[in-house]
């Protein structure tokens, strides 16, 4: 079983406009505090961010936020965290997330959370790490990026190992499951000569 004791989420900095998916941000928070799973996120009190991180403070868990200098100075950032790492700029702000969780996880979001999800991604792909990822699927969010994917997979741009390797589920639990049971593969399908 892998060790998940710390989980980095990538997740929206605004609100959206689906309920469920604001209950889904609480119900992953409070999950965290009840397991003593450390949150680590972007620091933002906005949005869904907001949402997860007050979840897992309401409920005594414990929060890690990483923020680089120039968001900071938005007056988004939450001040009531039981750590607030500032970082440089955005390219040590991942590393940080990276080098101080054992699992990530995203949930619905824009564009900024695609960008955290596939990069992470792409570092399993290459071996980088070996950390589970998990998207949560709430309503159905993430079906058409899923569609998409089967697609890249059809098409030949993603082998079917590489697609293997972000574990999805539309419930909380479910997704923590396939987490903790993750094996990264040994050899980084994509390094070896008939990865095709
Ligand atoms: P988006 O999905 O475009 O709303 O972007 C959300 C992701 O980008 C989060 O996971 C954050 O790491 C980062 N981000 C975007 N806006 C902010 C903000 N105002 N404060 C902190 N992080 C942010």
């Amino acid at each position: 079983m892998h060790r998940l004791d710390t989980i980095c989420v990538f997740c929206g900095s605004s609100d959206g406009n689906d309920q469920l998916i604001t209950d889904a941000a609480k119900e992953l928070g409070q999950t965290f505090a009840k397991h003593n799973i450390t949150l680590v996120y972007g620091a933002a009190k906005i949005g869904v961010m907001g949402a997860l991180a007050k979840s897992v403070l309401d409920a005594s868990g414990k929060v890690i936020g990483i923020i680089p200098e120039f968001l900071k100075k938005k007056e988004v950032v939450h001040l009531g965290l039981t750590q607030l790492v500032t970082t440089e700029n955005m390219h040590e702000r991942k590393l940080k997330m990276h080098e101080l969780s054992n699992g990530f996880i995203a949930l619905p979001g824009g564009i900024g959370t695609l960008e955290e999800l596939f990069e992470i991604l792409t570092w399993l792909q290459l071996g980088l790490h070996t950390k589970p990822i998990g998207l949560l699927n709430c309503n159905g969010f993430y079906d058409d990026l899923m569609q998409l994917l089967e697609t890249m997979v059809r098409k030949g741009f993603v082998t079917m190992e590489n697609y293997e390797l972000l574990l999805i589920d539309s419930t909380v639990e479910g997704l923590l499951q396939k987490m903790a049971a993750f094996k990264a593969p040994n050899i980084p399908h994509w390094l070896t000569k008939d990865r095709a």
